[in-house]
């Protein structure tokens, strides 16, 4: 199965990406993790990705779909994928197509998470994230058991360097900007299923898994 969830950023489609990742035994790519490995490492890529992700703005596409056409080249990508983050703009959507195609392959359906803009800049300004794990908690709604430390691998918690509210509104408009076109070019396709997260995670997904069988994909 592939899959590509959208949302704006902080709506919870990571969240919701790790949870169908596992239910699907699906590999998980999330071009923003990959930029931040990038970062972390301070390769020639990361050092690229890092100014315009500093100030709320897109990698440019070329080099995000080199990355991409890169990362799912790998053996775990080969019994399906959850893309999380990518496609950001039509450029990109229509260059997946065209990636897919060569090996007679196309998206199953396209998950789009709903989340208001006030209670996004609420969750991503108090969202803390592991620097070793990436694995991510909230320090009013998902706080870690130890403040600062990750629950999971015992990492440092850290706010995201693009979670400040400045940095935040940006990320929203580039997303109404850029993204939210892309519904309708998947809607065309009739392959949307809608999760709301603006009550609870668990909502959503349950909404994420229906619509996922209602389309014949368990
Ligand atoms: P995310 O973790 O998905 O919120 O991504 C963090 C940042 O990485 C974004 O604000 C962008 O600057 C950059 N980024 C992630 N995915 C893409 C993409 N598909 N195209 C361009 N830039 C991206």
């Amino acid at each position: 199965m592939k899959l590509i969830i959208l949302g704006a950023p902080g709506s919870g489609k990571g969240t919701a990406a790790t949870v169908i990742r596992e239910k699907y035994s699906l590999a998980h790519i999330s071009t923003g993790d990959l930029f931040r490995y990038n970062i972390k490492e301070q390769t020639k890529l990361g050092i690229e990705a890092k100014s315009y992700i500093d100030r709320g703005a897109l990698v440019p596409d070329d080099v995000t779909i080199r990355m991409v056409a890169d990362r799912l080249g790998n053996d775990d990508c080969k019994s399906g994928y959850i893309l999380d983050g990518f496609p950001r703009t039509t450029a990109q959507a229509k260059a997946l197509d065209e990636l897919l195609a060569k090996t007679g392959d196309k998206i199953d359906a396209v998950i789009h998470v709903i989340t208001d803009d006030d209670i996004i800049m609420d969750r991503v300004t108090t969202r803390r994230v592991c620097e070793k794990c990436g694995a991510s908690f909230n320090v009013k709604y998902m706080p870690s058991k130890v403040e600062g430390v990750c629950d999971v691998c015992g990492g440092k918690t850290v706010m995201r360097s693009d979670d400040n509210p400045e940095t935040v509104g940006k990320r929203l408009e580039t997303y109404k900007e850029n993204t939210r076109p892309l519904i309708d070019f998947y809607n065309a396709r009739g392959i949307i299923v809608e999760g709301n997260n603006n009550v609870d995670s668990a909502t959503c997904i349950k909404s994420i898994e229906d619509g996922l069988a209602r389309l014949n994909l368990n």
